[in-house]
């Protein structure tokens, strides 16, 4: 044998295309597939010996061990924490970005052309200008370590060389802001009490507090860079008013990031839901995912930066070996390596372009909007059920809910997370837990094109019976 390939293609197409069988056998039959615990024997036998068994056995192991234990998030009643269901169009995209083996870091080949395509198709459904930039990236949480480097750099142009120093910058977001804003801040070297956290209501940010925060810290002798604002809270499924947050970043002086991880894309859903992210086009930076709301398998997510210098200032860095030419593999400009922190960039792009081929804005877009119908029909089904009741009003695709609003917070406590972990073992149906005014809640982000109104009903007499 002289190199790695299989010495016999003609078998590994045979064991290829059993495999190939077995994937496509076990999405069809999602439903039937519930998240389990993975047995221990099964996990003790991923150990590796160093061994070489061949691409038979793979093929053989990988079917009936590594295939069946994944989250469950491919299963119609899985709304835990926010978790994408995939796309039968995704096993096409990864079998063939696997064998293109493309590096997206930059020059000259189709796939980076395939990344161009889906960032002008985004940044046209988000309202942002010609021009603006993007890089595709694991998800929003690096989405917005790029963003606020960003935007630092567009206040502190020498932060790259000299650091950031004893400069007290300081940024906001409302207090149900996801975690990932406050480790970009860590990252950034920042800290995160330095982004101040502002009240908020149904609506969102209170602007008014928002606006008091800003001038205290100037009075203070800070000087604030940043305003991120949330399209789809992760808790409550909330929305800051958009077009208010630019009108005031664009008063202050202030980069307006948003976090859209799932709720920037109710741009593409039907009334009312769409107008939730009205604004949006008007931020300096957009973070979102395809691997949830969009349902393409992980990890796909993107950052959108409306000046395209200003990304480029805060991440090109071109040395000899990586030098642009005029013409061969070396031209291609510009790098996507230039926009972020990888070098070496795998081809997610691949599988949001062949979601969007395949469905069409249209078709995604009515996925997501009946996602939005059937939390609302989980909303209703929570309040003609009681004792159980709603914690919160259902804005979006978030519905978070008490079993028995009758007990103490401390036994409602403790019954939500047991029926939470009842559901899951017993392969009914997976929500997750918050917490909302010191209870546990029940938490369901429907971000599942395969849930339909059953499921629903079938979840919230799971609920009751267990109660
Ligand atoms: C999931 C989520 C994030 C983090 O995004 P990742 O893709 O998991 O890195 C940030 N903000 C919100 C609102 C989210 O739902």
């Amino acid at each position: 044998m002289s190199n790695l390939d299989p010495e016999n293609w003609d078998e590994y197409r045979q064991q290829a295309h059993a495999l190939l069988d077995a994937c496509i056998d076990r999405l069809a039959s999602a439903r039937e597939h519930p998240w389990q615990p993975l047995p221990e024997a099964v996990r003790a036998s991923y150990a590796l010996d160093g061994v070489a068994r061949g691409e038979g056995a793979l093929a053989q192991e990988l079917a009936e061990s590594v295939l069946p234990h994944g989250t469950g998030n491919t299963h119609p009643r899985f709304w835990g924490w926010v978790h994408g269901t995939g796309l039968a169009s995704g096993v096409m995209a990864e079998m063939v970005a696997a064998t293109m083996n493309a590096n997206l870091g930059g020059r000259a080949h189709g796939a980076v052309e395939i990344e161009r395509a889906v960032i002008d198709w985004t940044r046209q459904v988000m309202g942002f200008p010609e021009g603006s930039s993007g890089v595709f990236v694991t998800g929003t949480s690096q989405a917005t370590v790029i963003a606020l480097a960003s935007a630092r750099v567009a206040v502190m142009p020498e932060v790259r060389a000299r650091g950031q120093g004893a400069v007290p910058l300081t940024a906001y977001a409302g207090a149900g802001a996801h975690n990932a804003a406050r480790k970009a801040m860590e990252l950034l070297g920042m800290g995160h009490d330095a982004l101040r956290l502002i009240p908020e209501g149904p609506q969102g940010m209170d602007l008014h507090a928002l606006a008091e925060r800003i001038e205290a810290d100037r009075d203070a002798g800070r000087q604030p860079f940043a305003v991120v604002g949330t399209a789809g809270s992760v808790d409550l499924g909330r929305f800051d008013d958009l077009n208010a947050l630019a009108d005031l970043a664009q008063a202050q002086g202030l980069w307006l990031h948003i976090d859209g991880a799932f709720g920037a894309w109710t741009r593409l859903a039907g009334a009312p839901w769409r107008a939730l992210s009205d604004g949006i086009g008007r931020a300096d930076s957009l973070a979102c995912d395809f691997h949830k709301w969009m349902f393409v398998p992980y990890d796909c997510g993107l950052v959108l930066i409306r000046d395209e210098a200003t990304h480029r200032a805060a991440f090109a860095a071109r040395p000899a070996y990586l030098a642009a030419q005029s013409a061969g593999l070396g031209g291609g400009e510009p790098w996507f390596c230039d926009y972020g922190v990888d070098l070496s960039r795998g081809n997610r792009a691949l599988k949001a372009w062949s979601a969007i081929r395949a469905h069409g804005a249209d078709g995604l877009g009515a996925a997501i909007t009946r996602c939005c119908m059937l939390a609302k029909a989980m909303g209703d089904g929570v309040s003609a059920r009681a004792p159980m009741a709603l914690m919160a009003p259902v804005v979006s695709n978030l519905c978070v809910f008490t079993a028995d609003a009758g007990l103490s917070e401390a036994e409602q406590s403790a019954l939500n997370t047991r029926i939470a972990q009842a559901l899951q073992l017993a392969g009914v149906a997976v929500f997750s837990t918050t917490s909302v005014n010191g209870v546990t809640c029940l938490r369901a982000a429907i971000t599942n094109h395969r849930t339909t109104a059953a499921d629903i009903e079938a979840a919230l007499q799971a609920v009751a019976d267990e109660r």
